[in-house]
């Protein structure tokens, strides 16, 4: 199978394809392993994913990347963090506070859902907020088993108390 993983930076996607990798054996491929310049040309970028798997059978693709672009997939996960969640995740990793703000954004405003349904008609949707890395892995598992999971979220009230929060604060 083709498993896809995509969402904000900061969600997990990394890790999670790690882990299910070690777990189930199958290759992963990374978005930034494919776009080659600094600047993502994303035509170029489908066509490297596009011919890694058109022919393969058990890969995991990880990235946000994937959810611009249609792709063959047996399956689209996104994952999904609570905003403030996700902050403090970027915030850890070194990300400049610009960088938390655009991630946190575009949490919030559902990007890569939306891309991803636009791109791939139905998909998976799991929330790692609250979980383990393994946690989710296992859900994501039973994805590749064959379930269909879709965890609604709904980040809005969070996200207006972050932005209230900044402009009272700084
Ligand atoms: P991404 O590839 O989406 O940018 P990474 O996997 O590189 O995300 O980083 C996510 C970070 O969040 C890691 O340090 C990971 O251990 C941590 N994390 C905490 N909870 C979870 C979870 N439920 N699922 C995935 N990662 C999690
Ligand atoms: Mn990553």
């Amino acid at each position: 199978m083709r498993l896809i993983i995509t969402g904000t930076p900061g969600t997990g996607k990394t890790s999670v394809a790690g882990i299910l990798s070690r777990r189930l054996g199958w290759r992963v491929i990374h978005d930034k392993d494919l776009a080659k310049r600094r600047v993502v040309d994303l035509r170029s970028f489908r066509a490297s994913a596009f011919n890694v798997l058109r022919w393969a059978r058990d890969i995991i693709a990880e990235g946000h990347l994937f959810c611009e672009v249609r792709l063959p997939a047996d399956a689209v996960v996104v994952l999904r963090t609570r905003p403030d969640v996700l902050a403090e995740r970027l915030r850890r990793r070194g990300y400049p506070e610009r960088k938390v703000w655009e991630n946190v954004e575009a949490e919030a405003l559902d990007y890569c859902l939306l891309r991803a349904e636009e791109k791939y008609g139905q998909v998976n949707q799991v929330d790692t907020t609250g979980r383990t890395a393994e946690e989710t892995a296992r859900i994501v598992e039973r994805i590749v088993r064959g379930a269909h999971v879709y965890e609604a979220v709904d980040w809005t009230d969070v996200f207006m108390d972050m932005l209230l929060n900044r402009r009272g604060g700084r």
